[in-house]
């Protein structure tokens, strides 16, 4: 149970914000103008399904438009209300200021449980809904551009792009409306994969740093290190897929949300999605023990806890108990303001959400960027570069003939040398230098301040002084 005096998650975000802005020397209107949210849409309209009308009730929340576009998911689920979705647009804000996405914050929900409809429902549901955000501009290529987030994936981006394409015949744009889109409806490779990509460059990228991962306790690169996630959805289902084939890490528990999966010696992260897929569930996995209180298993030992599934899990009232020395926060959200005190307090790391996931709206920021420019990356300059390489290997070759065939390239290197770079190597390279920098910026801000204690803060100073210098430059 939370305990009673924890505040909203809205409230989570502007103290955490609030605790950054007191170390910034910033006059208090303009720090208020960023902080507040500056419009939520509520609607209610209804659908006939089943024989009789059903009534929905969306939001879409405008957290800042220092930069248009604004950008934020539309999420599906029952306990979307005002106060999260305004939450969520303001890290949206803060997020794309970090990893320099150039767009306002903005976020969208739907108080639907997505399991509960068919295919088609769930169809006239999202037209419905993009119908009323698309009339008011809240969806739209150049002012408002959403994505997925939870319970929502790329079948409902394509849905909303065709319906505001119909409801837009003549925007040569119409496809920039929406991004995480199918590829064949205008969507870019490595979208779907980006968030839980992002995740896994944003630890290759804290191990790249020993005297950040020593503040864990930890040493070494992440091969071996025991990972907990919760959550094996997107985000969740491709950070631990990444981390545990391309990393070494071992993934010793999933939770969902009927409970837990545990082995020491790794669990098997995609024989585990195969089964929740069949299933609906966990439960019944013959492989690995289960624990039928998952959330306990926050609080089991391991080297990094991985939430990717819903916000406030780690609060007052489990805080002290959550033995991990590293988070990384794959959820929006996932410690509340009072969890995130008591874990500093013991010197646990956090790498906070509003970098962690930010995969997720980089790469959409590169399909908005493919959407608008009508061509696909790589298209001009992959042969060119092939052609390229080739002449360097048919020289190198010519000179070990010459020379008597004193060497000779491998047979793989030559392979990867030869290839060029398609959509989803430059997605990849774009997302990795990303995270990069945008990890680099807020360690340096860590380590350059004596009363910058962690990374949240930093990370909150980095993005509120760029939004700053935005509205500034704008002359307000
Ligand atoms: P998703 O719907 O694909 O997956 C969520 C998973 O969490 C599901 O497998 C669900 O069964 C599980 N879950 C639900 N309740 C649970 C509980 N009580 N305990 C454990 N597991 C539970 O959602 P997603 O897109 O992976 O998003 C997850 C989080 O990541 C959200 O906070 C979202 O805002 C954030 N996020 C997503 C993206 C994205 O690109 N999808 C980008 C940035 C941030």
């Amino acid at each position: 149970m939370k305990a009673a005096k924890e505040p909203s998650f809205r409230e989570s975000v502007d103290l955490m914000f609030n605790r950054a802005v007191a170390l910034m020397d910033m006059p208090p209107g303009l720090e208020e103008k960023i902080r507040v949210c500056n419009s939520t849409y509520t609607v209610r309209f209804g659908v006939r399904l089943r024989g009789q009308i059903q009534t929905f009730t969306g939001y879409r929340s405008v957290h800042s438009e220092h930069m248009e576009p604004v950008k934020g998911g539309i999420r599906y689920s029952l306990a979307v209300n005002q106060d999260e979705v305004e939450a969520l647009s303001a890290l949206m804000t803060y997020k794309c200021a970090l990893v320099e996405a150039p767009f306002g914050g903005a976020k969208g929900g739907l108080c639907v449980d997505p399991r509960q409809y068919e295919e088609h429902e769930l169809e006239l549901i999202t037209r419905r809904f993009a119908y009323e955000l698309a009339k008011r501009d809240l969806i739209s290529p150049s002012q408002n551009v959403p994505a997925p987030d939870m319970g929502t994936g790329e079948r409902e981006m394509a849905w909303i792009a065709d319906q505001y394409r119909r409801m837009n015949t003549t925007d040569i744009n119409a496809s920039a409306c929406v991004t995480g889109k199918p590829i064949h409806a205008g969507g870019i490779q490595g979208r779907t994969e980006a968030t839980g990509r992002g995740v896994q460059y944003a630890l290759r990228e804290f191990f790249r740093h020993p005297e950040d991962v020593a503040k864990a306790g930890l040493a070494g690169r992440l091969d071996g290190k025991r990972v907990i996630v919760q959550g094996l959805g997107n985000v969740g289902y491709h950070a631990a897929k990444f981390l545990s084939s391309e990393d070494g890490a071992k993934i010793t528990a999933i939770i969902e949300h009927d409970g837990a999966l545990t082995d020491e010696a790794g669990l098997d992260v995609d024989a585990v999605k195969q089964w929740i897929t069949a299933h609906g569930g966990v439960t019944g996995y013959p492989d690995a023990t289960h624990v039928e209180d998952g959330a306990r298993v926050l609080e089991a030992e391991c080297d990094i806890l991985l939430p990717a599934a819903l916000e406030g899990v780690i609060h007052l009232g489990n805080a002290d108990r959550v033995r991990a020395p590293l988070i990384i926060e794959a959820a929006n959200g996932p410690i509340t303001a009072g969890g995130d005190q008591v874990l500093r307090d013991k010197g646990t790391v956090i790498i906070p959400d509003m970098y962690a996931n930010a995969g997720g709206v980089t790469v959409s920021y590169f399909e908005w960027v493919k959407n608008l420019s009508h061509i696909r990356f790589g298209r001009m300059g992959r042969r060119q570069e092939e052609a390229r390489h080739q002449l360097i290997v048919d020289e190198l070759e010519r000179l070990d003939e010459h020379l008597g065939h004193a060497w000779s390239m491998t047979p793989d290197f030559k392979q990867k040398y030869l290839r060029g770079a398609g959509e989803l190597e430059l997605v990849r390279s774009g997302l990795d230098d990303t995270m990069r920098t945008a990890y680099q910026s807020m360690s340096e801000m860590w380590h350059s301040r004596n009363d910058v204690s962690d990374l949240r803060t930093a990370a909150y100073l980095v993005s509120i002084g760029r939004v700053a210098r935005s509205y500034k430059e704008k002359g307000l």
